[in-house]
């Protein structure tokens, strides 16, 4: 959450930090600014609302002359958002920085600053590290940062400039992420890596515990001591076409529509002809319990995982709620293995479980689509999804890939059960997914017909059994999230136990059907709620007939019972974007959500 950028260079910052703000986005917008060195002084440029804002207010501001700058857009934690309380922060008379993360103990250093005589504008813990940074200025910024960090507490990646250094940009993290993108005669820093692409693909992660000092022709890290440290230079995989839209109306869309590549991209990664996870440093001979842990989609992807490990392998899997778990206390025995599953890698909560799990000396694998970031650093093992940057706040593709994954790992965890043959005929199936996802999106025509005939309902139910009740959950989460449409999603068996009170004459009801042997229990449920008025549209196969009771059909092709909920993911996804798209949202950026969640 927040998207900071820093240029400094020889090109117009303003221009290069707006353009890097609107690649950050996705990572909260409820105020965007910029603060730039012009005519030796530090000018800043902020407003409430979307970077358009920004860009528009600095229409009016004369930045003339300035290559150097910071930038921010934010999702408030702490005050409201509003003009004020946006980012670039002054801490006085010499620094202006940008923050991501909270500042825990920020109201006692308000305090203490107090008694200094310093007073904040703002109602943000990141105004406060600011003057506390001021406070503790005496010409050596390096030190100065030092010493304030020491005194705060709670997570930061901040961007920091000095009036007394118009040129340079100084750095520092701890639980937030933070790059280094390294360009011919300029140089950045940014939350992601989309923000540097149409620059650079050079780049180095920041670690905690080290200063950055980055002018447009050195970038140097510093430690605590004063000592200098190497670090190596890194080539981001990513391109800039993938992070454009490409045609597409909203970036959810193309990244639905990319389904079929990156699935393809994230099994060859991990599948030869006979075996998955063949270089894979993970140790797949599990003799304890699976905890799989993670919040919103991710954790929806291990409810599915739970379902695909227990059915092929036999192994006890529990899922876990990252920000539960973590305070939970957990019975964990040494045998045990935690996965922590996080598109981002930064999941505050996540990365949080995967501390106590090896605290407690247990085996940690992270499923995770961003190479270095601190989930990747810090469980024992990692399994990259091959997903690419999704820009749009709601996951559509890094989801389907983290579902793949555990697919996957379903599948090699329950070799030892199955005859080679057998394992081979898998392997086969898995290969033919990208075929049906692609098969899949073709039903994109009809789930817009569907989204139009409920446009105007207020509240949707998602009703399936075992692996169809898992895609139910993350169905209707998609739907909630960008239609801002009531919904839930219910194991079918289960609405009668109360739910069902909410069920009248036209209410959408979606019933997901692949599990077969489960299709005779399903049909039932669908009938109670039929019987009520609940207009039911259907997702399942060609050969199992639904006309006498449901209003609607989508009819979906798997290669393996296994994998159907995998599939029956796409035409869900197509009409919950239709949905929100037909009632004129902002699909990519819907209201109050941010994307690569680093607060708890
Ligand atoms: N705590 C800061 C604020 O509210 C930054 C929030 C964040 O990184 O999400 O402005």
């Amino acid at each position: 959450m927040c998207g900071i950028i820093g240029y400094t260079g020889e090109k117009y910052a303003p221009e290069i930090l707006i353009q890097g703000l609107k690649k950050l986005e996705y990572r909260g917008y409820d105020s965007a600014g910029i603060a730039v060195s012009c005519n030796d002084d530090t000018v800043i440029c902020k407003t409430q609302g979307k970077v358009d804002m920004l860009e528009k207010k600095l229409e009016n501001i004369n930045m003339r002359g300035s290559v150097c700058g910071i930038g921010h857009t934010r999702w408030a934690t702490h005050g409201e958002p509003s003009d004020i309380n946006s980012h670039p922060h002054s801490g006085g008379k010499n620094v202006t920085l940008v923050h991501n993360g909270i500042i825990e103990n920020y109201i006692e250093l308000k305090q203490m600053l107090a008694e200094k005589g310093m007073t904040p504008v703002s109602e943000t813990d990141t105004e406060i590290a600011a003057m506390l940074i001021e406070s503790l200025y005496d010409g050596d910024p390096v030190k100065t940062i030092f010493s304030a960090i020491s005194q705060m507490h709670g997570s930061f990646a901040l961007g920091i400039m000095f009036r007394d250094f118009p040129d340079t940009i100084f750095a520092v993290r701890r639980d937030s992420p933070l790059i280094i993108g390294v360009g011919e005669n300029e140089n950045f820093i940014a939350s992601d890596i989309p923000a540097i692409l149409p620059y650079t693909k050079k780049y180095y992660l920041m670690d905690e515990n080290e200063v950055a000092v980055i002018t447009k022709s050195q970038v140097a890290f510093t430690d605590e001591n004063g000592r200098n440290i190497q670090k190596k230079l890194l080539t981001a995989a990513w391109d800039e076409q993938s992070a454009q839209k490409s045609g597409y109306k909203h970036f959810m869309l193309k990244e639905i529509h990319e389904q079929p590549k990156v699935v393809a991209d994230t099994i060859s990664a991990y599948k030869n002809k006979t075996e998955l996870f063949e270089d894979c440093s993970f140790d797949f001979d599990i003799t304890g319990r699976i905890y799989i842990t993670a919040c919103g989609s991710a954790m929806h992807a291990a409810l599915l995982g739970k379902q695909m490990i227990e059915k092929l392998a036999r192994i006890p899997v529990s899922v876990e709620i990252a920000s539960e778990f973590r305070y939970n206390d957990p019975i964990l025995d040494k045998d045990d293995i935690v996965i922590a599953i996080s598109q981002s890698g930064e999941t505050a909560d996540t990365l949080a479980a995967v501390r106590l799990a090896k605290s407690k000396g247990i085996r940690t694998l992270g499923i995770v689509n961003v190479w270095g970031s601190t989930l990747a650093r810090e469980a024992d093992d990692v399994i990259y999804t091959y997903a690419g940057p999704e820009i749009c706040v709601a996951t559509t593709k890094a989801y389907l890939c983290q579902t793949v994954v555990l697919a996957m790992l379903a599948l090699r965890l329950g070799r030892h059960k199955m005859e080679d043959s057998q394992y081979c005929a898998e392997l086969e199936r898995l290969s033919s997914l990208s075929d049906y996802i692609s098969k899949a999106l073709e039903l994109d025509d009809i789930c817009r017909q569907l989204a139009s005939k409920n446009l105007k309902a207020e509240h949707q139910f998602y009703i399936g059994r075992g692996q169809d009740y898992c895609v139910c959950t993350e169905a209707s989460l998609k739907l909630k999230e960008i239609s801002y449409v009531h919904s839930e999603s219910y194991a079918a068996g289960e609405l009668k136990h109360g739910t069902i009170s909410l069920i009248v004459d036209g209410t959408p009801v979606i019933a997901v059907m692949t599990d077969r042997s489960r299709i005779a229990k399903t049909i039932s449920n669908i009938k109670e709620v039929a019987s009520r008025g609940a207009a039911v549209i259907c997702v399942t196969y060609d050969d199992i007939d639904v006309s006498d009771f449901c209003r609607d059909k989508i009819v979906i092709d798997a290669p393996g019972e296994y994998l159907a909920p995998v599939i029956a993911n796409i035409p869900l996804q197509l009409y919950a974007y239709h949905i929100a798209d037909g009632r004129g949202n902002d699909v990519d950026k819907p209201r109050n959500l941010a994307k690569s969640v680093t607060v708890e």
